[in-house]
């Protein structure tokens, strides 16, 4: 550590000194405002020695501070000065970047009477209390911290009442400065981090450039800002400690124009103060399990609340449904959900060992932790509620409303209690860079998600798959991401990988799939993920395909706390996959070695230990081998695992031979050359048959249909290119053979190998599965094939789908420059210029390096 960071390097920087002092808890107080598009506001902290507070050795080891401002009592000065300064005081580093700081002061927390009431508790039983070396002021943060979980309400009171408390008059100022990726707070005189002040508060507001949030229209084309899940995390909305090591508890008071929503992560349901003086709205939100800053998330915009069938009017309905399973649901009589079933614990529970409350024993910190509570264990469905643009309502109606309470309960019934108390939908603006996204208590859903135009009412549902797997995805991630979080960040699989693998499985238990669907539906996404996964390893950097880039020293950090993210920074980074596909198929492999029931039941086990901490990859893996010993026996060892799959770049050894079969498969060239040959290189045996034309399988494998059908079309796309009549030429397609999304998906896929595929072709594929009703995957593949062969009839199809499927349309842009046609790059251009205001920063970037 030490050298500064250069910002257009690819590492992030996490200099927060956490090993020194630690903040537990966060109270924020902001104003939004949309014409200016700034946020103004306080930030108080409240701060405790860290576990390396003893040791002394801060005073040499400062931050090193680049090119930024100084801003204290006195005139400014230059960064030099502000090390040399420093006079062996103690600095406070918070990471930071993009606000302009006013102050920073002391708070006189004495003067808080209901505090003062914790210093006679404190005098009651003296013995108890650590001894202070800071003031009265000290002792008493250091007690209102460590007041008990079943105290946490008038914990809170009081964090509350401490925050409002005035400046502290006497003592010694506080100085400040920030430079591009910190802000240090030094208190003239102060050493140490215990003598360093308890309870500051920080005056600043954001800068519309800053990456944190992101100031954007809805699609009803009115003002809103969110946070954008940005690489920076939270450093740009307020200042804090981004080491997921520094968990903390938060409070937050937002202000902003009535009409507007604001949603964030806290886990009561706020409602709305209307202030009579400002004409604005207040909303007050808090949670009680501490987590790293960085999962704080705040969205503020004229969302209409998504009313459930039963509620006619927006606003006017209470504004919390748990689910009620009387919704009409009309989707296809595959999700069909039966009341009984739902209510079937034992389905669900098979082979797990842990349920009830009564074998819980929490191995976190102190918080009111909901694995205890016997309610919460039984809430198949927690409370929530769906927020979207007025124009997006009825789809949202229609699509998400009826999924929520079934993957909310199939969630539970994989991985048991929900870890948060309730949650929020958002419907995104079209610009936010991903199909979802998780957070405590909200999760970020793009509008991609959503299928056609159809309102899906006594219809298939051709979309509803992306978006149930894609809910079911976020769902995971309450678990795996959040109450289970990565100590180290380089270690993404954790979560990305364990959602990957667990949408399949709680999407499957929410459409109530059997034994054998599951199965096929799984093997055929497997396939889907395969393609995907050897063709990015194909196409990356060996290093950005690492799972543990940080390998043995994973986790470690520098004596003060800091550390970086390798790769955090380097936008081509947000674009790949190989974390979430190759830990997906480290999973399967684990499964594969243990068995799916017996390894979903290790799931429920680990997430008792492991909620509400921190772990490494090795933490799972070793549990793992613990709970199943004669696995390694078997050769599956942690170095073994180590070595093959966490620690080197490109194609897992197992995954590479189990895998033989899809990739030497060419899977259609086989069926051409050799139509009536067993079909071995399929997943499972297969054989077609030649028959009256056309190849028919003889199975109804969802792969084997989908080939079969492609060399139904590529049959007819050369009998057209060799002149036969066209009568002859009309498809024979069986519809039923090709009916999920992600069939079409391959489908389209495989015929994208195709080097030539005519205008008849392309027309009659297009009409025959409906492709512009599909969901954005399928119209993704199509737009791929349409840019391929330059069928110029459905530019509008790729136009419409840059413009309204952006989380996933920047590698079209990519294809239509990479033919060199004026007309194609011509319309990637007009999108770009229609486009780039409301797209996201770092797709805006990739594309305009493409494009420009
Ligand atoms: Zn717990």
């Amino acid at each position: 550590m030490g050298d500064d960071v250069n910002p257009d390097r690819d590492d992030l920087p996490l200099r927060a000194n956490t090993s020194h002092i630690l903040v537990r808890h966060y109270v924020l107080d902001l104003d939004i405002h949309f014409h200016t598009q700034v946020i103004t506001g306080t930030l108080v902290l409240f701060l405790e020695p860290g576990p390396g507070a003893g040791e002394g050795a801060w005073a040499g080891e400062g931050p090193g501070a680049g090119e930024g401002d100084l801003y204290t009592a006195q005139p400014s000065k230059t960064a030099d000065s502000w090390e040399d300064e420093s006079n062996g005081d103690f600095t406070l580093v918070l990471d930071c970047c993009d606000l302009a700081v006013s102050k920073v002061e002391e708070l006189d927390v004495a003067s808080v009477l209901d505090l003062l009431g914790l210093l006679e508790e404190v005098r009651g039983e003296e013995s108890v209390v650590e001894p202070q070396p800071g003031s009265q002021s000290a002792v008493l943060i250091q007690r209102l911290i460590s007041l008990p979980a079943t105290q946490w309400k008038k914990q809170h009171h009081l964090y509350s009442q401490c925050s409002r408390a005035p400046a502290s008059e006497s003592g010694r100022p506080l100085v400040f400065h920030t430079d591009r990726w910190s802000l240090q707070v030094r208190h003239r005189g102060t050493r140490t981090p215990q003598e360093f002040p308890r309870a500051l508060r920080i005056c600043y507001e954001t800068k519309p450039e800053g990456g944190s949030v992101r100031w954007t229209k809805d699609q009803d084309n009115r003002s809103c800002v969110y946070t954008a899940g940005s690489p920076i995390n939270n450093r740009a909305l307020f200042p804090c400690q981004e080491p997921p090591v520094a968990m903390s508890t938060w409070q937050a008071r937002v202000r902003a124009p009535r009409g507007c929503v604001v949603l964030l992560s806290g886990e009561n349901q706020a409602e709305p103060t209307h202030l009579q003086e400002t004409g604005l709205c207040s909303w007050d939100y808090y949670v009680t399990m501490p987590m790293p800053a960085s999962t704080f998330t705040l969205a503020v915009g004229s969302w209409s609340l998504v009313p459930t069938a039963q509620q006619t009017a927006l606003f006017g309905a209470p504004h919390s449904h748990t689910g009620s399973l009387d919704l009409p649901f009309a989707a296809s009589p595959q999700f069909m959900f039966e009341r009984s079933a739902l209510k079937d614990e034992k389905h669900f529970e098979s082979g797990c060992t842990v349920s009830g409350e009564n074998n819980v024993s929490c191995c976190h910190v102190d918080y009111p932790c909901r694995f205890t509570e016997a309610s919460a264990w039984s809430q198949r469905i927690i409370p929530h509620r769906v927020f979207a643009p007025p124009s997006l309502v009825p789809k949202a109606q229609f699509q998400i409303l009826p999924l929520l309470p079934r993957c909310l309960a199939a969630a539970h019934a994989t991985l048991g209690v929900h870890p948060f108390p309730r949650l929020d939908i958002l419907i995104v603006p079209a610009g936010f860079s991903s199909l979802g996204m998780a957070s405590p208590h909200i999760i970020f859903l793009s509008q991609s998600v959503l299928c056609g135009e159809r309102d899906g009412v006594g219809g298939v549902q051709p979309g509803l798959s992306l978006c149930g797997s894609r809910l079911c995805h976020e769902l995971s991630h309450s678990w795996f991401g959040l109450a289970i979080g990565a100590r180290d960040w380089t270690e993404e699989w954790i979560s990305e990988g364990f959602a990957t693998y667990l949408e399949d499985v709680i999407w499957a238990r929410a459409q109530q799939l059997s034994r054998t669907e599951t199965d096929e539906q799984s093997k055929l996404k497997a396939l889907l993920r395969w393609r995907r996964l050897s063709e990015e390893l194909q196409n990356s950097e060996d290093q950005l395909q690492i799972l543990r880039p940080n390998m043995e020293s994973t986790g470690q950090v520098s004596e003060s706390g800091s550390s970086f993210v390798k790769h955090a920074l380097n936008p081509e980074k947000n674009f790949m996959q190989v974390h979430y596909l190759k830990g997906y198929f480290l999973l399967r492999f684990l499964a594969s070695k243990v068995e799916d029931e017996r390894f979903l039941s290790f799931f429920k086990l680990f997430v008792m230990k492991y909620h509400g901490q921190l772990i490494l990859s090795q933490d799972f893996l070793q549990m793992l081998l613990e709970t199943f010993p004669d696995k390694e026996r078997q050769g599956l060892t942690l170095e073994a695992i180590h070595a093959d799959w966490l620690d080197r770049p490109g194609i897992p050894k197992w995954l590479f031979e189990g895998s033989a079969a899809w990739t030497q498969t060419r899977l259609v060239e086989e069926v051409k050359a050799e139509p009536v040959s067993p079909f071995l290189s399929l997943p499972q045996s297969v054989s077609f048959t030649h028959r009256n034309g056309a190849y028919i399988c003889c199975c109804d494998d969802l792969v084997c249909s989908v080939v079969s059908e492609v060399v139904k079309w590529i049959g007819l796309n050369q009998s057209v290119g060799r002149g036969r009549k066209r009568k002859r030429a009309r498809p024979k397609v069986n519809l039923d053979r090709v009916v999920t999304p992600e069939q079409l998906v391959l489908l389209l896929e495989l015929l994208l190998e195709e080097a030539e595929l005519s205008v008849t072709s392309l027309c009659t594929i297009q009409r025959t599965y409906n492709l512009q009703e599909q969901d954005a995957e399928v119209r993704h593949r199509w737009c791929e094939l349409v840019v391929k062969h330059k069928h110029t009839e459905a530019y509008h199809d790729v136009e419409h789908f840059l413009q309204h499927d952006q989380a996933m349309g920047v590698y079209l842009y990519g294809e239509l420059m990479v033919h060199e046609d004026a007309r194609q790059q011509a319309l990637a251009r007009h999108c770009l210029s229609l486009l780039q205001d409301e797209m996201d920063q770092s797709a805006r970037r990739v594309v305009e390096e493409m494009v420009l």
